[in-house]
């Protein structure tokens, strides 16, 4: 029997003109470097995203299904492009602007981008693509920056506030199925070819709808939020469509995501929440150590991407801003677990160490454990398996491959259609998940393994080591031995002796793990957004010699 149920579609236009009439005050407010930064209120950024969907498709002639390309920072503008291009029925694709410029022509080409909107100060990065672009016929610029490295170009050029002036303020939004792609991004490609996970309104829709819950983020229009996690990095963790939903203002970085900026748009604009990865947040740490700023109103900051180190949850919770730790991926949406600690915790000295979980897995996150035979893992808190996710805003194919059909590859979904994460880890009776790795870090030493994340931890615990990177290295005997890569801070003379003692110091990490080979090195080399890249290390030392 069918329900009495209206069908009503779950779409991204929908979460436009709600946020745009019934938030229509709550503000996008973008830093500009300026003594004043720029406002726009929600019923503004709606108008504007409907003369960018008119202009879109009259001028540009963009139809249903053709991607346009974001190569924008977090502002108001974007925030603009992300609601006008679903909504229309084309398909936002956000590229990621740290990305080697190969992998980023790679993209663009594997997703077929018609149009790119992109920033002026990003077209030193954008116009040397150009001549790579196989399928870019439209670039649309938006803010400061130099224009002359487009003169001569072979794509058509339009200049965003143009292009949008004049037209109407409103658009009559088609109703789509709520299954059809609204929006892509790239996994960073950490091995092989990058792969291209598509949204659709429908798990962008129940995906906002879960950040937005008092268990995950929580927050309402008396909030705002700091959205330094960059819009090409999974969405930026899902916030401008769960702020649209509720009116949380948004505060947006553009490009000024150095630590003194960081600081100064805190303790200025007055943000509630935040949400950035581990690094970013240890920069602003060591700037608010050496220059203090009124951060008081910064209650809620959630650190996702990597995992947090207790050191930086801390030494933020002294600070008075709360860090609420979160996992997810890519292909989650990302929301997979938040680690808000259970009620019975709350207040007693347990609650530290929940709070330090991934998290717990909201309703529509299913997940299970897998270990090396394929055998499901119970949840027992001690057996460390493969975890995978099963969920209505959880990926389960990658974009084209290259006979046009989605990609399942073998190592990434199960053959019963559950993602396989390619993260380790236990899961608690009472369902929060701690992950000890990443399949591929995992330091198998004698047959047993060594957590590299808990060995960074310790590290980074202590009070002279700024980042520590944990990689396996070849060894004769073991199989492979950790490598223990240190950044020391400023002035310290601390040696391997005095931290391999640390790490043995009331038992934090038992003997047999404790590494044997050290280095100091001037800075963990990162991803394109912000990661440990351990590939690299792992790389120079290959050999299992140091230099
Ligand atoms: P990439 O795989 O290129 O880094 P993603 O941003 O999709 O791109 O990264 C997802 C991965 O990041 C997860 O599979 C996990 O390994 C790691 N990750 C995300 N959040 C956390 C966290 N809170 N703790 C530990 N690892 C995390």
């Amino acid at each position: 029997v069918l329900s009495t149920m209206q069908d009503v579609p779950l779409l991204i236009s929908r979460i436009l003109t709600h946020g745009s009439t019934i938030h229509g005050t709550s503000q996008v407010t973008t830093w500009t470097g300026e003594a004043e930064p720029h406002r726009r209120s929600f019923a503004e950024v709606g108008a504007r995203a409907a003369q960018l969907a008119h202009a879109l498709r009259e001028d540009l002639g963009v139809t249903d299904d053709q991607r346009v390309a974001t190569l924008m920072w977090n502002n108001a503008e974007h925030v603009e492009a992300y609601f006008a291009i679903p909504s229309m029925g084309a398909i936002l694709h956000t590229l990621n602007l740290r990305l080697p410029p190969e992998q980023l022509a790679w993209i663009v080409n594997h997703a077929a981008d018609r149009v790119v909107i992109a920033n002026g100060s990003l077209l030193p990065l954008l116009v040397p693509l150009l001549p790579h672009l196989k399928t870019v016929e439209h670039v649309v610029v938006s803010g400061p920056g130099d224009r002359s490295g487009l003169a001569g170009a072979s794509v058509q050029v339009h200049e965003y506030e143009e292009l949008i002036a004049g037209k109407p303020m409103t658009y009559d939004w088609p109703e789509l199925d709520e299954r059809q792609a609204a929006s892509m991004c790239y996994t960073s490609g950490t091995t092989g070819d990058p792969k291209g996970v598509v949204y659709s309104h429908r798990s962008v829709y129940l995906h906002s709808m879960q950040v937005n819950m008092a268990q995950s983020m929580g927050l309402t229009d008396q909030d705002t939020s700091l959205i330094v996690v960059p819009q090409f990095h999974v969405n930026a963790w899902g916030l401008p469509h769960a702020t649209f939903m509720t009116g949380v203002n948004m505060l947006m970085p553009d490009r000024f995501l150095q630590p003194a900026p960081l600081a100064e748009m805190i303790e200025g604009e007055r943000p509630t929440h935040a949400a950035a990865v581990p690094t970013i947040w240890q920069g602003l740490l060591a700037e608010l150590t050496a220059k203090p700023r009124d951060v008081s109103t910064l209650g809620q900051v959630t650190i996702g991407g990597s995992a947090c180190p207790p050191s930086l949850m801390e030494a933020f919770d002294k600070l008075g801003m709360r860090v609420c730790h979160a996992w997810g991926m890519t292909e989650t949406s990302p929301l997979g677990t938040v680690a808000r600690p259970p009620a019975h915790v709350v207040g007693t000295e347990e609650e530290f160490a929940y709070r330090l979980t991934q998290g717990r897995f909201p309703t529509s996150v299913e997940a299970r454990l897998t270990g090396p035979g394929g055998e499901r893992l119970p949840w027992d808190g001690e057996s460390a398996g493969e975890l995978e996710v099963r969920g209505p805003w959880i990926a389960g194919a990658y974009y084209n491959g290259p006979d046009g059909e989605p990609l399942r590859p073998a190592d990434k979904f199960s053959a019963d259609g559950w993602l396989k994460t390619g993260d380790v880890g236990i899961i608690s009776p009472d369902g929060y998940l701690t992950l000890t790795d990443r399949a591929k870090d995992v330091i198998k030493s004698g047959g047993e393994w060594i957590s590299s994340v808990e060995l960074e931890n310790a590290l980074m615990s202590h009070p002279d080591v700024a980042e520590a990177a944990v990689v396996a290295v070849p060894d004769d005997k073991w199989g492979e031995r950790p490598l223990a890569t240190v950044v020391l801070k400023e002035g310290s003379t601390a040696d391997f002796q005095t931290l391999r003692t640390f790490l043995a110091e009331e038992g934090k990490i038992a003997k047999w793990q404790l590494p044997e080979r050290w280095t100091v090195i001037e800075a963990v080399p990162k991803t394109s957004v912000g990661k440990f890249d351990k590939k690299v290390l792992r790389r120079q030392y290959a050999d299992g010699q140091l230099d």
